[in-house]
């Protein structure tokens, strides 16, 4: 039933991996398995065994194949250096062919202490697994390039945070699990070969079409490319009113995948400070610095490609620093593209990128909620529609900017009806509401009630369209129920 593993990773000279066999956990139950992802995988579904499956899922039985291995890696957490970090409870078992013959890593994430743990359990708590599951899953359909969630386990053993719960297991699938921090770990060590090597895997892996590139050149094209999916990465958060919460160096893939599902969370009322994650004191990793983080991150992932861009130092320096600076055009470009999108606006005009920001502007003043106020919007085309005034306790500033928008969109080469169906196929009806989550966390965690869980995959499997008898999901959180903080809980 499991997929033949083609090692890649494993394959590496040994320093850069410990390896390392999961730790087995007293009561494996399955308790999430995405099938189609488990099908596009290659995975036998006909021969599936669920008792088996949660040996695999869990750890307690490795498939034929897999030689488990933890990454090693560096990072800089909120500014600060750690030269070793490294999978300190995960371990990658492999990666198998999909049926696209794309290369995925399979990850157990929660597999038990490993080499990297630095003191730590090596476990995961099963509400971030199951957050992780929930809101990656959310985010592909979304459309958002993320790892993927394959399977969660409760592991039958109670993992001790700020109190006692339930244990569980997430694999991750991820197209790999190259980081910034992986590059850092060897550029801290000068040991040059290997980042050669891991760049080289980084092209092989996610930029193929690189490969034919000279050497002098090839490099220089890895960073331009991973600067352009970063830029487009964090355009769609911004876009979605996402905010990641760790946007360490460690927590950025090369590949350009979201990754790391810790303390995330979606913004409601529109605020661009807005923080969630309770460890982010100074705001660094608010919802309007995620760009300039993103840079920042790929500064650093500059900087250990240096020797390979040329031997001349000072001339190395420059050329990096040309692609980290072209950096915020090229998000800004992307980001202007998406919100025009949301707006329902095809063609490029000057003014475009100052209606946004005023209507924006309005959602602040107006405590509006993100999400919702983007997807009422389609319904006021032609006239103000309640249904998108109501989402603004004070309405003057957009009542102000609707003429000027539907005076734009006169401009466009199409009807109402069409302009209203592109938005909304742009601006989702229903998010992974923070409220919801907790909501769903607690009654896996705490009732072993998985109900919630399934009703809200269900939900965010189809984002984009009206769900009859499904209004409440779209709703942000009652005052009672609003999240302010969020923890990594991990
Ligand atoms: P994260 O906050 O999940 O991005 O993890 C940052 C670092 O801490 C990584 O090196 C993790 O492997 C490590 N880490 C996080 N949680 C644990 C844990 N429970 N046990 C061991 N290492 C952990
Ligand atoms: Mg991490």
């Amino acid at each position: 039933m499991f997929p033949e593993f083609t090692l890649r990773y494993a394959r590496l000279p040994e320093r850069f991996f410990e390896r390392f066999d999961p730790v087995s956990v007293p009561a494996p139950r399955l308790v999430a398995f995405n099938r189609p992802l488990a099908e596009a995988l290659g995975f036998d579904l006909d021969a599936f065994d669920e008792a088996r499956a949660a040996e695999w899922f869990s750890g307690n039985a490795l498939p034929e194949g897999a030689e488990p291995v933890a990454q090693a890696y560096a990072g800089h957490q909120f500014g600060h250096f750690n030269p070793r970090l490294g999978d300190g409870r995960a371990v990658l078992l492999g990666e198998v062919v999909d049926r696209d013959g794309r290369l995925r890593d399979i990850q157990l994430k929660g597999a038990g202490m490993t080499p990297f743990s630095r003191g730590a359990d090596g476990r995961s708590p099963l509400g971030p697994v199951l957050r992780e599951y929930l809101v990656s899953e959310a985010m592909h359909r979304l459309g958002v390039p993320t790892t993927r969630a394959l399977a969660a386990v409760t592991t039958g053993e109670r993992v001790f945070r700020r109190v006692p719960e339930p244990g569980g297991v997430l694999t991750r699938v991820a197209a790999s699990h190259l980081r910034v921090g992986t590059f850092q770990y060897f550029a801290a060590r000068d040991d040059v070969e290997a980042v050669r090597t891991l760049a080289d895997l980084a092209i092989e892996r996610h930029y193929p079409e690189l490969q034919g590139l000279e050497e002098g050149e090839r490099y220089l094209a890895l960073l331009e490319a991973v600067a352009g999916r970063q830029a487009a990465l964090v355009a769609k958060w911004m876009g979605l009113g996402f905010i990641h919460g760790v946007m360490n160096t460690d927590n950025c893939a090369v590949s350009g995948e979201t990754i790391d599902y810790g303390p995330c969370a979606f913004m409601e009322a529109y605020s661009p400070t807005t923080v969630f994650s309770s460890i982010d004191e100074q705001g660094r990793y608010a919802y309007r610095n995620q760009p300039w983080l993103a840079q920042w991150n790929l500064a650093r992932f500059a900087e250990t490609l240096l020797p390979l861009l040329d031997a001349d130092q000072e001339r190395a320096i420059e050329r990096a620093t040309a692609v980290i600076e072209a950096f915020v055009p090229c998000h800004e470009a992307e980001r202007l593209a998406l919100f025009r999108a949301k707006l329902g606006l095809v063609q490029e005009e000057e003014g475009d990128r100052e209606l946004a920001e005023t209507l924006l502007e309005a959602m602040e003043a107006g405590r509006a909620d993100f999400t919702l106020a983007f997807r009422r919007l389609s319904e006021a085309v032609e006239e103000d529609a309640p249904a998108l005034l109501e989402r603004f306790e004070s309405d003057g500033a957009l009542r102000a900017w609707l003429p000027r928008w539907r005076e734009r969109l006169a401009r466009e080469a199409a009807g109402a009806g069409e302009i209203a169906a592109r938005m909304n196929a742009v601006n989702p009806l229903y998010i992974p509401r923070n409220h919801q989550v907790e909501r769903m966390i607690a009654a896996a965690a705490e009732q072993d009630d998985f109900g919630p869980f399934e009703a809200l995959r269900e939900v965010l499997a189809d984002p984009f369209t009206e769900q009859p008898g499904r209004e409440a999901y779209a709703e942000p959180a009652p005052a009672t129920e609003k999240v302010f903080r969020t923890f990594c809980g991990t």
